[in-house]
């Protein structure tokens, strides 16, 4: 088998990777095909920690528009992740993989409760583990999860599989002349106050210098070649 250059990695996915056309809902066919592109990488014998979104049910924001109180429209939020996570855990045992929920927020008929301890030894026994309900906290997101997490279970990579192949100066749609960055540092990111991650986030990873890869969540193998070490996507790093 290929040399690996990350044995554990944090994989964190947007609500809509989960959504069919409009962004919106739960698309099972797509949650399978997400499924399937999991259960690849796992089968490299990578340790598979996943942060999901919501982003396609509902978002802390939609409720702040319309005057809701902040924490109770967060809190909405972090429960649809939790709908999301089930989704994903149950398109990934139909294909074989074993699989655990985690939630920030105590749901025990539902899934386990988030213990750090029990995550990485779920990750030891070559589960997927899903951590949902964000940080458990409103005024964060789930990209700030996803570096908490990966901090905590010595993930060695953050990869944020997303809709756009890697971080721009522009949108690539909108300008064809916009600059494709391989590699930026954190400061970079920050200062250029890039789209694809929030600051909370992105200092997070900057503190305990945990590398973040940036890549095209639907792009062929994507993920895979990022455990293998193929310089694909954006690398934010030291
Ligand atoms: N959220 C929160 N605390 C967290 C994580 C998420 O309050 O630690 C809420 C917040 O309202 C956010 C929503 O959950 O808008 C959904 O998460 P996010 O927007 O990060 O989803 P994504 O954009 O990744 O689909």
């Amino acid at each position: 088998m290929s040399q690996l250059k990350y044995k554990r990695i944090l994989l964190k996915l947007s609500g809509e990777a989960l959504a069919g056309e409009g962004g919106y809902g739960i698309d099972p066919e797509r949650v399978h095909e997400l499924a399937q592109k999991i259960k690849r990488v796992r089968h490299l014998d990578v340790q598979v920690a996943v942060v999901i979104g919501a982003g396609n049910i509902w978002r802390g924001q939609i409720g702040m528009r319309h005057g809701m109180d902040r924490a109770t429209a967060d809190y909405m939020g972090m429960l649809a992740t939790v709908i999301n996570a089930l989704a994903l855990q149950d398109a990934l045992e139909q294909i074989g993989c074993d699989t655990r929920v985690q939630t920030a927020i105590e749901m025990k008929a539902v899934a386990e409760p988030y213990i750090r301890r029990r995550a990485i030894r779920h990750l030891e026994k070559g589960r997927i583990v899903i951590l949902a309900a964000g940080t458990g906290n409103p005024y964060f997101t789930t990209d700030t999860a996803a570096a908490l997490r990966a901090m905590e279970i010595d993930a060695e990579v953050l990869i944020k599989a997303t809709k756009v192949d890697a971080v721009y100066d522009l949108d690539p749609k909108v300008n064809p002349n916009a600059r494709r960055y391989e590699h930026l540092t954190y400061l970079d990111a920050l200062n250029m106050r890039v789209g694809v991650m929030d600051s909370t986030a992105l200092s997070l990873c900057m503190d305990n210098d945990l590398p973040i890869v940036v890549v095209d969540l639907w792009g062929e193998s994507s993920i895979e070649r990022v455990v293998l070490g193929d310089d694909i996507g954006t690398l934010i790093s030291s």
